[in-house]
């Protein structure tokens, strides 16, 4: 890969056209509350979207558009190259070739404000009916909570460069780019078949930091430090 010459940080607004729903694991379940109640942060109570849940769905969207069925794990492709090979054990002690870190995103101060005054969970609680297939009737009622529509989040993001992408670094944010698009064309989070999920992006910041640069000046090239 050669040496780390960049790394762009990209922030987004993410707005929820639809509600959203991402869930923990199934250990959450409580028998007569929500069922699987979406993801909380402990500290404010409130609703947030795990780096690694976003990461996933930006990845699968552009494995599905290449007619991927699974992870790629070649390590040579441009997924492979944005998003890290997928696991195996020959590789495991490589240093890893991720080049995107999706950091965990949280509601904006506005949406804050707004939902603290109407939702003070930061959830709308929402009562479905789960149909019988074979009989077309309805057998229970569960309930789930979802993030609700109107709701926005700011999307953090870091692309790094290496030396070897140096030609390569439109090709990285051009598919980056469409990964997003990808994404509000189909939906994030659980219940996107029931219409849950629909999102759009905005994009807000764009910062690029030299780390080259910044190693020349600081002489940490030249063994100094
Ligand atoms: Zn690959």
């Amino acid at each position: 890969m050669g040496k780390l010459i960049k790394i762009i940080n990209i922030t987004k607004l993410m707005k929820l056209k639809t509600g959203l729903r991402i869930v923990g694991s199934d250990d959450e379940i409580k028998i007569g509350g929500i069922d699987n109640p979406v993801i909380k942060d402990p500290l404010t109570g409130l609703p947030y979207i795990p780096g690694s849940s976003l990461k996933g769905v930006l990845r699968s969207s552009l494995e599905i558009a290449r007619g991927k069925e699974e992870v790629c794990s070649c390590g040579e492709c441009i997924i492979c190259k944005i998003f890290g090979k997928a696991n195996n054990k020959e590789t495991e002690n490589l240093r890893s070739h991720t080049r995107i870190i999706v950091r965990d995103s949280f509601l904006t101060e506005k949406s804050k404000m707004i939902l603290n005054e109407i939702l003070p969970f930061g959830v709308e609680i929402k009562k479905e009916n789960s149909i019988d297939r074979i009989k077309g009737t309805s057998t229970s009622l569960r309930t789930f909570d979802r993030i609700p529509a109107g709701c926005e989040f700011e999307i953090n993001l870091a692309l790094k460069i290496f030396e070897e992408d140096k030609d390569k670094e439109e090709d990285l944010l051009n598919a980056l780019n469409l990964a997003f698009k990808l994404v509000e064309y189909n939906y994030i989070g659980s219940g996107g078949s029931r219409g849950y999920g629909q999102v759009t992006f905005t994009e807000l910041k764009y910062e690029e930091f030299d780390v080259a640069k910044k190693v020349k000046e600081l002489s940490i090239d030249r063994g100094n430090l």
